[in-house]
């Protein structure tokens, strides 16, 4: 199949998405650009709704989104998909035809390559893209350097199942395997990380799995923080409650190096820990584009912004939302990337029209299933405050100590669930 210029922008125009279409092959210029525009690199939390507010906010800026991927797993709730509560990932999966249909966004899936911040400018592999402001809003990567022995070949054998997709079919697939009376080994990396309660209700959904269906087996928790990240009294409760006998919690255990070929992992050089199946959640940064910009900041690791804006303090005209940005007080999750998106979003509109900007006001809540029927809650509300984004004091809290709103809660969160897909994909 070819396709002249001609028929290809006018495909891309009509918001179809370039999903399928052939690859251009050199880097020639994918679509002339009009007085405004935005390109929004990452479809998933964050990018969708950064794309999908500033149409909806100002229909003369051209919005160009570019996933590498046509379609989107989410994470949220893929912990349940691995204790073999959802059956499939289907629930956790959306397109973009609608999103770009009903607010013309120019979808292209390819892959982001390098940025060219002085001349504005996205290479990618169907060919280059120019802007007035990006945002970029590329989720994580694995800090691979620092977890020995964890190449691509070892996550095949070790997954991390930490970007929801094919890891995560092969994390539940490996459980569904393993003989009764075998040990899961899971390690949790330092903070700061994507989910800070995300581990811990992976522990809980394959506690559930292993308790309905190998009772004999149980798992390893090596967290190499001192103690659970985040609501660490009801993970405690909620795990003594149910899942005594089966899952083991080691905090301060950091592994560093693993051994695929023997399925151990060893704890900073002194300690082997062996298992039948074993997840690593390896140490994470901002996804490698971000990195490859030069956004990240002393740390190395995460993207330094202005708080209103989510504008880069590295470079003009580029904004970082979702896990690649550090956003002070407010956890890497998918909640907080749709805050920041709509924050970000109002103000790009506002500085591209010369008005005043807004101060963020931002929002998150994170659930956490323990069982198939429970689950428990974190939710606060940020602001800016000298430079930095806090929590607002008294904004927000964890769900009650009791569990006596467990089960709503578990009704909240597919609510939520299904709000938050259907608000990124309509
Ligand atoms: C097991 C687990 C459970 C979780 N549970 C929750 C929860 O219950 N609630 C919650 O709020 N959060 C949860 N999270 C966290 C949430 O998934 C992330 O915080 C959220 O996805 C961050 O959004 P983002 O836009 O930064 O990145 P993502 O949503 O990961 O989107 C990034 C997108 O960018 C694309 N991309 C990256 N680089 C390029 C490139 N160079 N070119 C083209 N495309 C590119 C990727 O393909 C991807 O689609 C969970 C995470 C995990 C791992």
């Amino acid at each position: 199949m070819t396709l002249d210029r001609r028929s290809f922008l006018k495909l891309v125009g009509a918001g179809a998405g370039a999903a399928g279409l052939p690859m251009i092959g050199r880097a020639a210029e994918l679509m002339p650009k009009g007085a405004k525009r935005v390109v929004v690199v990452g479809g998933g939390y964050g990018g969708t709704i950064a794309a999908k507010y500033i149409r909806m906010m100002d229909k003369s800026i051209e919005v160009v989104m570019i996933e590498r991927n046509d379609h989107f797993i989410s994470c949220p709730f893929s912990n349940l998909y691995i204790g073999g509560i959802l059956k499939d990932l289907s629930p956790l999966t959306i397109k973009y035809d609608k999103l770009a249909a009903n607010h013309g966004i120019k979808v292209v899936q390819a892959e982001v390559t390098a940025i060219d911040p002085a001349a504005k400018v996205v290479t990618t592999s169907k060919g280059t893209v120019s802007y007035d402001r990006l945002v970029l809003s590329p989720g994580i990567d694995f800090r691979l350097e620092d977890m020995k022995g964890y190449d691509a070949a070892a996550m095949e054998i070790m997954p991390h199942a930490w970007k929801a997709g094919p890891q995560t079919v092969l994390l539940r697939k490996q459980l569904e395997a393993m003989k009764d009376g075998g040990t899961v080994v899971l390690s949790v990396p330092l903070s700061p990380f994507r989910c800070p309660p995300g581990p811990y209700e992976r522990t809980s959904m394959i506690a559930h799995y292993l308790k309905a269906h190998k009772p004999k087996s149980k798992i390893v928790v090596l967290d190499a923080n001192p103690a659970i990240a985040s609501k660490g009294p009801l993970f405690t409760k909620g795990w003594k409650d149910n899942y005594a006998g089966i899952i083991d919690y080691r905090p301060a255990k950091k592994v560093t190096e693993v051994d695929a070929g023997k399925m151990t992992v060893l704890i900073e050089g002194l300690e082997d820990v062996k298992g039948d199946v074993v997840n690593v959640i390896p140490p994470q940064r901002a996804g490698q584009i971000a990195v490859a910009a030069g956004l990240v900041g002393d740390d190395k690791n995460w993207c330094p912004v202005n708080p209103n804006t989510f504008e880069s303090t590295k470079q003009a005209g580029i904004h970082v939302i979702g896990d690649a940005s550090n956003a002070g007080a407010m956890p890497k999750s998918g909640y907080s990337a749709n805050s920041e998106a709509k924050i970000c979003a109002t103000n790009i509109v506002a500085l591209m029209n010369g008005k005043e900007l807004t101060d963020m006001s931002g929002i998150n809540t994170c659930y956490s299933y323990i069982t198939d029927k429970e689950a428990v809650s974190v939710a606060a509300v940020y602001a800016a405050k000298d430079g930095k984004i806090v929590a607002v004091p008294n904004s927000g809290g964890v769900s009650p100590a009791d569990f006596s709103a467990a089960k709503m809660e578990a009704i909240f969160a597919e609510s939520w669930l299904k709000n938050i897909l259907t608000e990124m994909s309509t």
